[in-house]
């Protein structure tokens, strides 16, 4: 199902052209435009899904799948010291393309890309509270 208005839908898709690294029947692998590194990547499913949650699992499945061989290949190729895989959900997670994507981001020593945090401290409430969630 593809989404009208959805940019990523029409890249994925075909009908606006961007910089294909790979292609099959489910996913469409492009440079971003506003790279992070030299070699940053996004993995696109050619259906539409807002985010991770509304993905099918067959999809959600074969996209880790597609991470790892892209990242693989680009880090062989670019010599890359290390790799982010980042994928936002929701604007607080910093989503800006409401279409579900894959952030690969080749990392170099020394580079200024910032993915980190600063650690909190795992109160015994949380904790408590959160396992409680699946048990
Ligand atoms: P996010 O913030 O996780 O939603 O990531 C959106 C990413 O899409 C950003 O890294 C943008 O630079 C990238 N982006 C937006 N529009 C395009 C486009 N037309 N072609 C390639 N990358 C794009
Ligand atoms: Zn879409």
């Amino acid at each position: 199902m593809k989404d009208q208005n959805c940019i990523f839908c029409k890249i994925a898709n075909g009908e606006i052209p961007a910089a294909t690294l790979y292609e099959d029947e489910d996913f469409r692998v492009i440079l971003d435009l506003g790279p992070a590194s030299k070699g940053h990547a996004l993995i696109l499913p050619k259906e539409h899904a807002a985010n991770l949650y509304e993905l099918p699992d067959a999809l959600a499945g074969k996209a880790m799948i597609l991470a790892k061989k892209i990242a693989s290949k680009l880090s062989v190729a670019l010599k890359c010291d290390g790799f982010n895989i980042v994928q936002n959900n929701g604007e607080a997670a910093g989503q800006t393309v409401f279409h579900f994507h894959i952030h690969l981001i080749p990392r170099y020593k020394g580079d200024t890309v910032n993915v980190t945090w600063q650690p909190g401290i795992l109160t015994e409430e949380d904790k408590k509270e959160i396992l409680e969630i699946f048990r």
